[in-house]
């Protein structure tokens, strides 16, 4: 992070300028679509959090409409932790866990309900690897202008990544980008290269992008389910990594309580090595698709 956790936290502390804490909202002054942009609903991913104060200054002739810009969990983010006690992008869901997160969730869900955003888009960045991947709720919602060729497009199923933001029903359009590693100036990039392109895309700004959009040449994966991670998780590969290939029966992990053989044939989404009992997933079992 060019700027300490402190400084970030600040930043979006003397904006604050709506409700929500740890948010703001920047107009146009003029009518238009109403776009948000959330970064760090993992405490540890700074890279949404960075594109967020790195676009500050180049959208001041923002054309039309408004920008509303979400701390996702700022305590998680102060102290560079993924999360304080459940994962936020799985709080997303009608029972709210009845602890931090859980009361972040239904805050932010009761201003996107009521808000009613043209898009959001859910800025995150990865561990392992410096993995570029759009995440879409569905096909249908798939807006093929915001495609990037050059990223792995990931289709959720509900089972899948159930209460994450972009599942939110009442919002149709959602994006969630992992933007590369936390730590990488390409992380960065990306994430303000995705802002710019959705800016473009609703016409409320004119940047110039480098890069291409197209909708051929990529690879797309739908999520089957995700990998629990129980007492004792392994993967059964030493150099476990994404896009592995497992067959139907195949044992891919161990655990205390016996072997994980996959349930069909499919792909090793995400896989986290060294998974906490208290998360929600050590990665996803994904099938290819066209779209
Ligand atoms: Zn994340």
């Amino acid at each position: 992070m060019t700027k300490t956790r402190i400084e970030a936290i600040n930043f979006f502390a003397q904006r604050q300028n709506m409700e929500l804490s740890f948010s703001f909202i920047f107009s146009s002054g003029n009518p238009g679509p109403k776009i948000v942009i959330i970064g760090g609903v993992h405490g540890n991913e700074p890279v949404g959090v960075e594109a967020i104060i790195k676009i500050q200054s180049q959208i001041q002739n923002l054309k039309n409409g408004e920008i509303t810009f979400i701390l996702g969990n700022p305590l998680a983010f102060l102290e560079d932790v993924r999360f304080i006690s459940s994962n936020l992008n799985r709080c997303f869901v009608k029972d709210y866990p009845k602890d931090y997160e859980g009361f972040r969730a239904k805050e932010i869900t009761d201003f996107l309900r009521k808000y009613k955003p043209d898009y959001l888009l859910d800025l995150h960045s990865v561990s392992i690897g410096n993995t570029q991947m759009e995440i879409h709720k569905n096909k249908n919602n798939i807006v093929r202008c915001l495609i990037n060729q050059n990223f792995m497009q990931i289709v959720v199923s509900q089972k899948a990544m159930k209460g994450s933001s972009i599942q939110l029903k009442f919002l149709e359009n959602t994006m969630g980008v992992e933007c590369g590693n936390h730590n990488s100036s390409t992380g960065l990039s990306v994430a303000i290269f995705k802002i710019k392109q959705l800016l473009n895309y609703f016409k409320m700004a004119e940047f110039i992008l480098e890069k291409t959009v197209s909708s051929s040449n990529f690879v797309a994966y739908e999520l089957i389910e995700p990998i629990i991670p129980r007492l004792e998780f392994k993967f059964t590969n030493p150099d476990i990594a994404s896009e592995i290939f497992v067959k139907k029966g195949e044992i891919y992990a161990k655990s205390k309580n016996g072997d994980i053989a996959a349930s069909v044939d499919s792909y090793i989404l995400m896989p986290c090595p060294n998974p906490k009992i208290t998360d929600t997933d050590a990665g996803f079992l994904a099938k290819k698709i066209v779209f």
